[in-house]
């Protein structure tokens, strides 16, 4: 689908962006830089979730069948699919080599979107408890209110 929104939607005017952006503890936006410390990519168990498109996309990135990225880098998990997480926590596409994600171009929105998750975002102290498990929150450039919740509508996480 080409994602189009209704034509009243689109352009939101500013006294209507004002109002949502008041009822949002973030409103003023929020730091993040990403430090590629890996560490939203290894450690604790979790899942990485994936969407069909987002499978279709990561298989023709790695020149492979539909079939053979299932078999080879996911998991069923009641019924959703998410990436395999190796004995040792990290991702089946985190590279401990280089510290980088092997499918980076096409990673999953899971991993696009984040930290600006609708479960991070909850609270002042969502996001603390978030930044007390990545070191790029509260660093770096200032995202806009707009742009987080650009990430944040993406993918309810
Ligand atoms: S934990 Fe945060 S800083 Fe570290 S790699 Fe993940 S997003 Fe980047
Ligand atoms: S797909 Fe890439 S960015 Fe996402 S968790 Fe795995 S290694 Fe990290």
């Amino acid at each position: 689908m080409g994602g189009k929104k209704p034509r009243q939607t689109r352009h939101k005017s500013r006294s209507s962006r004002a109002e949502a952006a008041n009822g949002k503890w973030y409103r003023a936006g929020l730091r993040f830089e990403c430090t590629q410390c890996g560490k939203c990519c290894t450690g604790e168990p979790g899942y990485v979730w994936v969407e069909t498109q987002e499978a279709e996309k990561i298989a023709e990135f790695l020149d492979i069948s539909l079939n053979e990225f299932h078999v080879r880098y996911t998991r069923n998990v009641s019924g959703r699919i998410s990436l395999i997480e190796l004995q040792n926590g990290n991702c089946v596409f985190y590279d401990p080599n280089t510290c980088r994600c092997r499918v980076y171009p096409v990673r999953p929105t899971q991993c696009v979107t984040f930290p600006f998750w609708d479960s991070n975002l909850q609270s002042p102290e969502a996001w603390a408890e978030t930044a007390s498990r990545c070191p790029g929150c509260n660093l770096g450039p200032v995202h806009s209110f707009t742009t987080i919740e650009k990430l944040r509508k993406r993918r309810s996480v």
